[in-house]
Order: C-alpha cells, then structure tokens, then sequence
C-alpha cells in the first residue's frame, strides 16, 4: 500500500517506517520537525536502504498538506504527529487542541479531497483515565483526567464520526499502553529534548551518566513494592501492530479501538533493577512524593488486538532494557551531533 505517515521522525514513526518497509509498503512522511529531526529519516534510510521521501509540513496547513495529499495519493494513512507531553498540556492546552485537533481535522480533510478511506490513528491509554477495573479493556469508560487525554478522546471522536459518515471508511484508533526500548540496530530510538518526562528515557540517561539518579514517584501505592506499575511495550513490537492495523483497516469499515500492550505489569523499582541489569551500571534513585494525577496501575487486556490484527507482543522486559541501553549508550547525545 501507499502509506502517507504523520509524524514519521518521531520515536514511534520512525520504528513504524522500518516495519512498513520490511512489509513492502511504500511510505511518504510528513513531519514539522517540531519534536524530531531530518537526521532520523537519514537513519531510516539507511537502515531500509532506500531514501524515505519526505515533505517538512505542519498538519495544520492545509493547503500544504493538501499539495502533498494530491501529489502521493495514499491507499492508507496512520498519523504520529501530535503533541504528547501531560504536564505541558494543562500550561499551554491550546496548543495542545490545536495541533491535536485541528491538526485531524486537517489532515481527514486532505484525506477527503483525494477519497483516502483509512487511517491509523495514534490514541493513548490515559485516554482511560482512573481505572474502574483492571486490565482495561476497550469497554472500560473513558474520562481522561488530564488535557492531552482530552484531546486523544476527542481525536477519536473526530475519527469515529469521520468514519461513519464516510462510505467505506475505516479507522483504527490504536490505544498505546507505555511505549519503550529502541531499534535493535541502536541507530534509532527515543530522544527526549528536554528533561524527560518518561521513565525509561530518564533511568536510561542516569545509566550513562547524563543524570545524577532518579526520582521514584511514590513508594506508597496499592502494589507490590508500593510503586506505581506499568504495562510496557516495546516498540518495535508497537511498530509491528500498526502494519497488522493497516491490514485490518484495509479489510474493514467503521472506527474500532484497540489497545497495544502486553497484558503484564512491572513496578518503577523493577523496571530499575531489570535496567540495571541489562546495562550493568548503577542506577541510583532516590523516593520522593507522588507524582500528581498517576495511578497506581495501568494494564491493557490486549485480547482485542490479539483477535482482530493477529497481533501479540513478542520482545521481553530485558529486550526493552538491553536495546534502551544499546541506543543511549551509543548515542549519548540522541540523534543531535557530539558536544
Ligand atoms: P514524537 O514526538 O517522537 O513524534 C511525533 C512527531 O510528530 C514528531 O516527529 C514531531 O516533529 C511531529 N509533529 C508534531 N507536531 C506536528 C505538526 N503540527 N505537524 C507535523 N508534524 C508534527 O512522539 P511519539 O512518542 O513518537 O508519539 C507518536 C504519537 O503517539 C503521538 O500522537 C503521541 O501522542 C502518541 N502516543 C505516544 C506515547 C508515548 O509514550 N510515546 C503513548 C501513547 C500515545
Ligand atoms: N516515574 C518515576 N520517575 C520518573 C518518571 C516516571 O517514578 O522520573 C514513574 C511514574 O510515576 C509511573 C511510571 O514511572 O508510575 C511510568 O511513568 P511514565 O511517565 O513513563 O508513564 P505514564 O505515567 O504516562 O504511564
């Protein structure tokens, strides 16, 4: 198929162009380079050995986004690009709306002029919100506790009522759970431009001895070692569920959520311990208070995703850690050049 991929330089993008490759899909990016760099798709190319064609466009523009819509014609979309960090979201929400939602809004409208039908779309867990009951399931209500939730739930609601009101549409919105490791080359991976927000960038850039030692948020919860517990995903498994969400899409009509993840649960303090084993290095940290709004656990039941994309997680905790380790330690300074 031809998959016109937003956000493609971005951490997820870019292990789903590999993936789209190896599949024999034919791929064009579009990306604003706000939270990413060319230098990714040089790697990607590298890596697929052919050049990844590419057009630095923000969504929001339509009438770029339409040029480049008419131009490569695409059977199928899956769109990356979009702001993601939760703490930001409730300084500036706006920004957060509009590249979120008028950012879909703009590109099912570039969709609609070229009569593209399908479309992979990047929703989140903390769409959720409190847990009723665990795992969740794609049933469980959705009350998003923060802004960026909002604007995955109302993105979905975007696609959903797009999807109904198109004939023959599709759209498959993909509920990440927390997405981590890197490429097993080490030539790509996750590269936070600031002080990371996440946990595995953070563990991975006190591992090398970027940061001094880690904040453990809360030691108080209802879990086994009282710390808060985490389905991840790694993402080279992440990238694989969207080529089988493409192939599902292709098969299908109508808007279907679906989580990504494993199903299984580890706590920070075991996250620690695995990352210290597979680096081989300390990873000092230290208890401080709860982070506010997290909760204590977060598990998807990945049965749906199981049954209709023929999709399971493969790669182990240790992979996670080892290629996570593999990527920081050879790239210290992420994507950007030494010094
Ligand atoms: P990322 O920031 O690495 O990638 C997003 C890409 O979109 C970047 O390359 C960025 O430059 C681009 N972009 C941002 N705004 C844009 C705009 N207006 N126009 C064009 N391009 C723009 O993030 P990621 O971790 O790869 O996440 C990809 C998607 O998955 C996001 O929508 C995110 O909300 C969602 N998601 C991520 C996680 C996670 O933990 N990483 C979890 C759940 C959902
Ligand atoms: N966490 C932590 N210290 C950090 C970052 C995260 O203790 O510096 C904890 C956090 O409280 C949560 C888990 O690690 O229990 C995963 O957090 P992350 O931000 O990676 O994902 P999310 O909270 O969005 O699920």
């Amino acid at each position: 198929m031809r998959v016109l991929v937003t956000g493609g330089a971005g951490y997820i993008g870019s292990h789903t162009l590999i993936e789209l490759r190896a599949q024999g899909h034919e791929v064009f990016v579009v990306d604003s380079f706000d939270n990413s760099s060319p230098e990714v798709l040089a790697r990607v190319s590298e890596l697929t050995q052919a050049t990844v064609p590419f057009a630095e466009v923000d969504i929001r523009d339509r009438a770029a986004l339409g040029d480049v819509m008419a131009a490569f014609r695409p059977d199928a979309v899956i769109h990356f690009a979009g702001l993601k960090a939760v703490g930001e979201s409730s300084v500036i929400p706006l920004r957060y709306y509009d590249v979120n939602i008028s950012g879909t809004l703009s590109l099912l409208d570039a969709m609609d002029k070229v009569g593209c039908k399908r479309i992979v779309f990047s929703s989140s867990a903390t769409v959720y919100g409190l847990p009723q009951y665990l795992p969740f399931d794609e049933d469980h209500p959705c009350a998003p506790t923060n802004v960026y939730g909002q604007t995955k739930h109302m993105a979905e609601q975007v696609l959903r009522d797009w999807a109904a009101a198109t004939p023959e549409a599709s759209a498959v919105l993909l509920r990440y759970f927390n997405p981590v490791g890197a490429h097993v080359s080490a030539r790509l991976g996750e590269d936070p431009s600031d002080i990371p927000n996440n946990l595995m960038p953070f563990v991975a850039q006190v591992a090398v001895g970027r940061r001094e030692k880690l904040s453990v948020f809360g030691d108080d919860y209802d879990t086994p070692d009282g710390t808060g517990v985490r389905d991840y995903i790694h993402v080279s498994d992440l990238a694989r569920a969207h080529t089988a969400a493409l192939r599902f899409a292709n098969g299908s009509i109508g808007a279907e959520a679906i989580n990504v993840g494993t199903g299984q649960g580890y706590s920070v303090l075991e996250m620690v311990e695995a990352f210290a084993r597979a680096s081989g290095r300390d990873i000092p940290f230290e208890i401080v208070a709860r982070r506010p709004g997290d909760i204590a656990r977060s598990l998807a039941a990945p049965d749906k995703a199981n049954k209709l994309l023929n999709w399971h997680a493969e790669k182990t905790l240790d992979d996670m850690c080892a290629s996570t380790w593999a990527w920081q330690s050879q790239n210290p300074n992420g994507f950007r050049e030494e010094g």
